[in-house]
């Protein structure tokens, strides 16, 4: 339920609506806006406690959120969030190419990685160091070596760093050298993974499940929410179907429907959804066309001798003619990129 306060409402009037509803054991959480101040108040049933507080001056309207999610609904906000990653901005006009390897392989191929993509306009850096790989016989990533490995290149080359946390004893160390925790596919339903990575207080990049719903997604990202953390951005990266011609479906509805049910950024994985790097420069394409936030994008130095994923990992040239195009389509569409 949402409480929404008069635009003259004072402060004194604010924090009564608010001890109010903890009173009665519901949780709340403020939003301010320029003409309005918000009162999310969260709890099962909430609405049906709206008779213990309704009297009280200073309310203009109290609203039912008719989602299961709350926080992440565009309900509670009207507003687009805007993840600021270190003056990266997420989810605002301009779009975000975030690129580099699968996992971070050595110190070598990233920093020329990095380097590289910097060179050409991506802001953020991709690797993991944690893979959560389908075989326990894969490469499992270089873990705190690879981290440092990331920051490493930060520091060099000015890109922020996006890596993969797998397992919450492990959010305290990667959320000491990565800008944005991202949960991956496999754990989007991992809950106590969703909570600590909230609690960090870092911004997280939240992977749909790739056999889960849009509601599914959202609730997940509302668990993150919960903990106090703003920071979400969700990203699409291709879902389980029928068809097997490609790793996976990427699932471009999902962009401008998430765009209208949540407040939150959302970008596209194109690699992990096709498994094609042939495939990765016209979804990125279609992506931004749909209304996507950013791109998250593999490359790869050598992509045939990748320890993961070098089929739909681009080079480095492929990746240079991505950005020309997605410049070009940017121009007709009147945007930019970051
Ligand atoms: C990845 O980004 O390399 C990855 C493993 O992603 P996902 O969780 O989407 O499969
Ligand atoms: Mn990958």
């Amino acid at each position: 339920m949402i409480i929404v306060m008069g635009h003259t409402a004072t402060d004194g009037e604010i924090n009564a609506v608010v001890d109010r509803v903890h009173e009665i054991g519901l949780k709340t959480e403020l939003s301010r806006g320029e003409e309005r101040t918000l009162i999310g108040v969260i709890g099962a049933n909430a609405y049906a406690y709206r008779e213990a507080f309704s009297h009280l001056s200073g309310i203009h309207e109290i609203i039912p959120i008719t989602k299961p999610f709350k926080l992440a609904s565009r309900e509670f906000r009207a507003q687009n969030t805007v993840v600021d990653v270190g003056g990266v901005k997420i989810g605002a006009e301009e779009v975000v190419v975030m690129a580099g390897p699968c996992s971070v392989e050595g110190e070598e191929m990233l920093l020329e990685t990095a380097r590289h993509v910097v060179a050409q306009g991506a802001k953020v850096l991709r690797g993991g160091a944690f893979k959560p790989r389908t075989s326990p016989y894969s490469f499992q990533g270089l873990g705190e070596a690879g981290l440092k490995m990331m920051a490493a290149a930060r520091d060099e080359t000015g890109l922020k760093v996006v890596t993969e946390v797998v397992s919450p004893n492990d959010v305290e160390m990667v959320a000491r050298y990565a800008d944005i925790l991202q949960l991956g596919t496999r754990n989007m339903q991992n809950y106590a993974l969703l909570q600590e990575a909230g609690r960090s207080g870092k911004p997280v990049l939240l992977k749909r499940g790739m056999s889960s719903t849009i509601e599914e997604w959202l609730l997940a990202a509302e668990y993150v929410l919960s903990q106090g953390n703003r920071g979400v951005i969700l990203c699409e990266r291709g879902i389980r179907t029928f068809e097997t011609a490609t790793r996976f479906t990427l699932d471009l509805n999902a962009v401008p429907l998430v765009r209208e049910l949540s407040h939150l950024p959302v970008i596209v994985d194109p690699s992990q959804a096709t498994g094609r790097h042939s495939l990765v420069g016209p979804m990125s394409l279609a992506a931004v066309a749909g209304g996507a936030h950013g791109l998250i994008i593999e490359v790869h130095p050598t992509p045939n001798q990748a320890l993961s994923d070098g089929a739909q990992s681009l080079d480095f040239a492929a990746f240079d003619r991505l950005m020309a195009d997605l410049r070009r389509l940017l121009g007709a569409m009147a945007k930019q990129l970051a």
